[in-house]
């Protein structure tokens, strides 16, 4: 038989959590950089503002795109593409 009861575990388990700094409270993913999108939903390089082109999607996770100004590639998760920055004309 155990000693433990409910509300003991479950005051362990927050101790437990408060000395790993988890607080089981979410933080909004950063902010994405790298691309922006225009109105016409345009996806492109913040680096230098051109269009980027789709080069494929890898396992429905993230979209890769390449940009043959800056000759880069760019992996974007697809999670995030609706949260990318919307730009009317990017100042460049
Ligand atoms: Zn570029």
């Amino acid at each position: 038989m155990t000693n433990c009861t409910t509300s003991a575990l479950a005051k362990r388990h927050g101790r437990r959590r408060r000395m790993n700094g988890y607080t089981g409270d979410r933080e909004p993913s950063p902010r994405i950089v790298s691309v922006f999108r225009r109105p016409d939903n345009t996806v492109c390089h913040a680096r230098c503002g051109r269009p980027l082109s789709l080069q494929g999607v890898r396992a429905l996770l993230e979209a890769d795109f390449y940009c043959y100004a800056c000759l880069a590639h760019v992996t974007i998760p697809l999670l995030v593409l609706d949260t990318m920055p919307v730009v009317a004309q990017a100042a460049f």
